[in-house]
């Protein structure tokens, strides 16, 4: 069958077809643990709740603006003007489905063929995906061997004349790193120099552990915001734990916004007036809920420093924000894919290849879930890879015997 070529070479999401493997072995009756995906397990917040069965139970379920509810900007509005110290106008505010699509349809609005993007490794896996759909090219700044965060002479040094944007990521997916402010100042002042758009993915910008913040790029600049060369994405799913809603958004200059108005309008016409009630009600209500699963995420990382400590050959940096980490596993291979695969092969778990992350020989750990499920899955890991760990473990209810070593 004839098809796209560029369609074609688009990588499928590692995380969710890893997902699905998990479905289909759990619904098989086997003992899964799934450190792959992540989504955190509370459940939707109240208010969140609420307004969506408000929405829909008015009757008044029908398109709404392409670029989102009045409501629903105003919500963002507040927010914006709560976290990042910035007034916008409802005219720098669009609504999206997810972050997923805030980002698609920035690089679709910004980039022309053969642009440059730079994305820092590790990166979270859609980046370079999406820019290549977008007919962009990504061009990958990796930090020194043993530290997730990269220099600012090496982001420098990658860009050319064609560079279009950067997107920076803290805390970043996969490897919980927060960026220190100081790199975030620097990055602002080159792409205001350069006139280079700098993308803050902010999804996990309160998911933050013991005295590390955040700190906005909008801080480090002065120019107003039809002006600026930042954008900024964010979105309901990881800190209210409303990943299903869909709901994401971004604040750009109004010229900006227009036309990414006009490339939603025409994909996907809106989001659902439902989510957006939704993740309206989450902005608007009680917002104790995202310090409760910091709290809850943040008991989790320590679980996972614990459990690591004893594991001989393993290194981690630890997490200071999101909920993933990235131990490197090269005492034991080189290939994350294989490990990846033999973890869920002999062990029943699920954690994701840091290959797909530009890290090979790491594995990604998502720590959003259950702690029982942290230290039994940490503990098959050990039995897998570690030689000095026990020889015998229970999967289920079956005792396993190590016998590949
Ligand atoms: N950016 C990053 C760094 C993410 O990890 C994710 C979700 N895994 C997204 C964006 C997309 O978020 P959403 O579910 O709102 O599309």
């Amino acid at each position: 069958m004839k098809l796209s070529k560029l369609a074609s070479e688009i990588a499928e999401s590692p995380t969710f077809a890893l997902n699905e493997e998990a479905r289909l072995l759990r619904e098989r009756g086997e003992a899964v643990i799934n450190l792959g995906i992540g989504e955190p397990k509370n459940k939707t917040p109240i208010a969140a709740i609420l307004a969506s069965a408000a929405k829909l139970t008015s009757g008044e379920v029908k398109y709404t603006p392409p670029d989102g509810l009045p409501s629903m900007k105003k919500a963002v509005i507040r927010y914006t003007e709560e976290n990042y110290d910035r007034l916008v106008a409802p005219e720098n505010v669009s609504i999206t489905n997810g972050a997923k699509q805030s980002l698609f349809n920035i690089f679709y609005s910004i980039l022309n063929p053969q642009d440059e993007v730079i994305v820092i490794a590790p990166y979270w896996v859609s980046y370079p995906e999406m820019i290549k759909m977008c007919m962009g090219i990504p061009v990958i700044v990796t930090p020194e061997d043993g530290t997730f965060t990269p220099r600012f002479e090496d982001i420098e040094r990658a860009v050319t004349s064609s560079t279009r944007a950067i997107i920076v990521n803290s805390p970043n997916n996969p490897s919980g790193a927060v960026y220190p402010p100081e790199l975030i100042e620097k990055i602002v002042g080159m792409c205001e120099k350069k006139g280079i758009f700098m993308v803050c993915d902010d999804i996990y910008h309160k998911l933050t552990f013991d005295r590390n913040v955040a700190v906005p790029a909008y801080h480090f600049s002065k120019k107003d915001i039809e002006n600026s060369t930042i954008i900024v994405v964010n979105g309901v799913a990881k800190l209210y734990g409303m990943t299903g809603f869909r709901i994401g958004w971004v604040i750009a200059p109004r010229t900006l916004t227009r036309v990414m108005s006009n490339v939603l309008g025409q994909t996907t016409s809106c989001v659902s007036p439902i989510a957006q009630a939704a993740a309206e009600g989450a902005l608007n209500g009680l917002q104790s809920v995202v310090e409760a699963l910091r709290l809850q995420i943040q008991n989790n990382r320590d679980v996972v420093i614990q459990e690591m400590r004893t594991f001989n050959g393993v290194r981690l940096i630890e997490p200071k924000g999101t909920f993933y980490a990235l131990p490197d596993i090269r005492a034991f291979s080189n290939n994350s894919v294989e490990v990846s695969k033999f973890l869920l092969k002999k062990a029943m778990v699920v954690v994701v290849p840091g290959r797909e992350f530009g890290m090979e020989g790491h594995i990604r750990i998502s720590f959003a879930g259950a702690v029982k499920d942290l230290t039994e899955g940490i503990a098959r890991i050990k039995w897998v890879l570690d030689p000095t760990s026990p020889n015998e473990i229970y999967i289920g209810d079956k005792k396993m015997i190590r016998d590949w070593m």
